[in-house]
């Protein structure tokens, strides 16, 4: 079965005035021959040439449960393997209800004894902010390759210490950044960085959404590092760095809480402009308290939007062209996937820990630009 069969979508409506469409999709992405299957409904062939990559799941919570073991289900390089949770509930559940061998279940005790087990190539650490430091560096040291969920730590000291254990491991590393694997991102990245409608002057990239429980750990501090920002507000930084292919050199921000009782310890709502070296600049905004999900370049001689963009989709956007229409993927699989195919030819993820290490250090500075009242470095 190829991978995400039955999920592209064929407008036929749209079709008339789409510019980029399924059918160009590849070509004008240029993706890696390696990649194709994936994108084609009818191919029947594997770029994986040896056997699928097993995968421990850490922390069987929301995205675990719904959309990472799910994903792993339409994998063709990795599969789910292993499982590593503090419930016997959980275990029993996963166990019986994907076929998991007794001695591919670990807790938050037994955990580095995954070090001796050969079924399990790849961890990847789906826990709360503040865990992830903590079980990719044990990860590492066991000798497993990881793939860590965003934000990747809590600080770019942590980003760096868990790519120095990484490298002392000689294990790959890489984050959850799905969005650059689905198509619309892609097309996005594509226009910008390619300079398709000239050079972008603006990037607008916005994600937030209403939170519920007051209890739970995203609005604590010492658990998720952030609020919004490091949840959600993640999304548009890399957004703006995808479509530039730059790193901003500046950064100025402002913050605002309607609701401090709930957002005591962490940030609500932030508004924040970057300024990048080839002379773009964004502004994004992000939130826990209403809903944004939009990505718009404004180049040159043209202009691009998503909307939704960073979700879970289905993903929707137009250039001045005319409506796009790319297929719906499960990027979580191509992520995994695209990861599994680093993993089996020694190749470096476009989405490795340098990756993550960039991000922290933006949104550093604008924590700091928040305190100071000023323009930031980077
Ligand atoms: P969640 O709260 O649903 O799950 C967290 C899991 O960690 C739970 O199973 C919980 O039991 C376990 N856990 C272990 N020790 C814990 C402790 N001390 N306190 C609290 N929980 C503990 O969270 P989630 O939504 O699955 O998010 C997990 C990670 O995945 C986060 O880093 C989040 O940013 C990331 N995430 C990424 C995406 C994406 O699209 N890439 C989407 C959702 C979440």
């Amino acid at each position: 079965m190829p991978l995400a069969r039955g999920k592209f979508k064929f407008t036929f409506q749209k079709q008339k005035f789409t510019v980029y469409n399924r059918r160009n999709f590849i070509s004008k992405l240029g993706l890696g021959a390696a990649l194709l299957p994936f994108y084609s409904p009818n191919a029947h062939s594997s770029p994986f040439q040896q056997k699928k990559l097993g995968v421990a799941l850490v922390g069987l919570g929301n995205y675990s449960t719904n959309k990472l073991a799910p994903a792993l289900q339409e994998t063709k390089g990795c599969h789910l393997a292993g499982i590593v949770t503090g419930s016997a509930e959980k275990a029993s559940r996963w166990k019986s209800q994907y076929n998991i061998p007794e001695k591919n279940i670990y807790d938050y005790r037994n955990f580095d004894d995954i070090a001796g087990n050969a079924q399990i190539d790849i961890v990847y650490v789906v826990l709360p902010n503040s865990m992830h430091h903590e079980y990719v560096i044990r990860a590492a040291k066991a000798g497993k390759h990881v793939i860590c969920e965003k934000p990747m730590a809590l600080s770019s000291k942590e980003c760096q210490e868990m790519i120095d254990a990484c490298k002392k491991s000689n294990v790959k590393l890489s984050i959850g950044y799905r969005c650059h694997f689905e198509p619309y991102n892609m097309e996005a990245m594509r226009v910008g960085q390619q300079k398709v409608f000239g050079k972008v002057k603006v990037v607008e990239s916005s994600m937030g959404f209403k939170i519920g429980d007051p209890n739970q750990w995203r609005l604590k501090k010492s658990m998720a590092g952030g609020g919004a920002m490091m949840d959600v507000g993640i999304y548009a930084i890399q957004g703006a760095r995808y479509v530039t292919g730059e790193e901003p050199v500046s950064v100025t921000a402002q913050e605002f809480k309607t609701d401090p009782v709930k957002f005591a310890e962490v940030d609500e709502m932030i508004f924040w402009q970057m300024e990048f070296p080839g002379g773009a600049v964004s502004t994004s905004t992000t939130s826990y308290a209403s809903s944004f999900d939009r990505l718009y370049i404004s180049a040159d001689s043209g202009w691009l939007e998503l909307q939704p963009a960073f979700g879970y989709g289905p993903q929707a956007g137009s250039s001045g062209k005319g409506v796009l229409d790319f297929p719906q993927v499960t990027e979580q699989a191509l992520q995994m996937d695209d990861f599994a195919m680093c993993v089996q030819s020694n190749r470096e993820s476009s989405v490795n820990g340098e990756e993550g290490l960039k991000d922290l250090k933006v949104i550093e500075a604008i924590y700091r630009a928040i305190g100071s009242g000023r323009k930031e470095k980077v």
